[in-house]
């Protein structure tokens, strides 16, 4: 690219970046969890509609998706789930066509006082800013439109047709990414910002997520030794399957992409719930399980060993042996994804491009980095055929309280994104 024209985007990046800003912390304040996203979505779809996008919002029905590879199960239909896609088509297309990815669902914010300011009224300090989803990944989304947004000011759009990409569901299923593959989007290549410092992600884990349900007998503790207790019994339940994380850890089991990784794959206990009355043995007790797996590690065998490692604890505990415990699985059902195992033309043109854009924006080489969470990168890249890079900016705390992200880095991901653009798919004027 030429650099006079380089020039131009970057600073196109720059004298857009307070309205980008402004477009992050009214995406923020938008509370969208699980089922309580179509007020983000909303705001979404209006403004890649007032952007010229021709917007498609469409409820995700899961009898559409079910049968696909990737789906993960759910517990019940999706009557409140609005995935958007906006596109932008091309008049000569004679680039290479782009999928920009993001998600707009965010994890709960967890108690209200363990937060410095709320969660859902972002606030900038220090060049920050701090918000439930601030970080993962609505940066991301703002970055995304606001590098089109740069080539559009200075009269380009993209060469080849651009699939803008707000979707639901990645915290718990990713199916939001897949109703979109289900829809027929299709592009030689996707980038999702999800925050990971500037690197480009070139491996990631498969995730499973499982309940574990525990049925004791109900006496008065008066007589707590005749009763059995279902919370006490989750206790070296939850040992065993960290004595089982353990060995999937062990340095031979490692992934080639985690040699260097200490702990790559982790177990999270990450809900439980269980009893109805302190002086009452509890009957039940079920906790809520995350589990991460390696590329290539096949899921079902992994199912079986979790599934054999809590039969063999409960076999220990008298009364789970006449009443074994059950394991349900709703939510993810990830496979792992390496980026740096796709040998396609496509993958090495578009981390050759990306390389690029990374080096003229911020000076640097781009680091590789294999992550121990999973993206929506794994529906692209495994079942559609299409090289998933994933690369965003630097956030703190995500999932965590005081979410953050780094508005500097922000501007360097939307510059490094919209020189990305106008390399990939080329440039044509509006
Ligand atoms: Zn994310």
């Amino acid at each position: 690219m030429d650099e006079m024209l380089q020039t131009r985007i970057l600073s196109a990046v720059d004298s857009g970046f307070d309205a980008c800003t402004q477009f992050l912390s009214e995406l923020t304040s938008y509370p969208s969890t699980r089922g309580r996203e179509q007020g983000a979505q909303e705001f979404m779809a209006q403004e890649l509609a007032a952007r010229g996008q021709k917007v498609d919002s469409w409820r995700i029905d899961v009898d559409d998706i079910a049968h696909m590879a990737g789906f993960s199960p759910v517990k019940d239909n999706y009557e409140d789930a609005v995935n958007v896609v906006g596109t932008l088509s091309s008049r000569t297309r004679k680039g290479r066509s782009l999928i920009l990815n993001g998600h707009v669902d965010v994890v709960p914010e967890g108690p209200l006082d363990m937060w410095d300011t709320p969660p859902f009224e972002p606030c900038v300090t220090d060049g920050w800013m701090h918000g439930r989803g601030a970080g993962d990944m609505k940066a991301g989304l703002a970055s995304n439109l606001f590098a089109l947004e740069a080539l559009r000011h200075i009269g380009f759009a993209p060469a080849a047709d651009v699939y803008f990409q707000s979707v639901v569901e990645e915290e718990c299923t990713g199916n939001g990414a897949l109703a979109c593959l289900q829809r027929g989007y299709r592009a030689d290549a996707a980038l999702i910002p999800e925050p990971f410092e500037e690197k480009l992600v070139t491996a990631q884990p498969g995730v499973i997520w499982f309940k574990v349900r525990l049925k004791g007998l109900p006496t008065h503790v008066a007589y707590a030794g005749a009763g059995s207790n279902a919370i006490e019994a989750a206790i070296p339940l939850i040992a065993a399957l960290h004595a089982m994380e353990a060995r999937w850890n062990a340095p031979e089991c490692r992934d080639s992409h985690y040699q260097q990784v200490h702990h790559p794959l982790n177990l999270n206990v990450g809900k439980i719930e269980g009893g109805d009355w302190v002086s009452s043995v509890p009957a039940w007790c079920e906790f809520g399980v995350r589990m991460g797996i390696f590329p290539g590690q096949d899921i079902e065998a992994a199912k079986r060993e979790i599934e054999a490692t809590l039969q063999e604890a409960a076999q220990e505990i008298a009364f789970l042996r006449d009443c074994p415990p059950s394991i349900i699985y709703h939510g993810f059902r990830a496979e792992g994804y390496a980026l740096a195992e796709d040998t396609s033309q496509n993958a090495a043109k578009a981390i050759g491009v990306l390389e690029k854009a990374h080096n003229a924006v911020t000076g640097k080489a781009l680091d590789r980095v294999s992550i121990t969470a999973t993206t929506d990168a794994r529906f692209f890249g495994l079942y559609a055929d299409i090289p998933a890079l994933v690369y965003g900016p630097r956030a703190e705390a995500i999932h965590g309280f005081n979410e953050r992200v780094d508005l500097e880095s922000m501007r360097r991901v939307t510059q490094t994104t919209a020189l990305f653009i106008a390399q990939w798919c080329g440039l044509e004027p509006i």
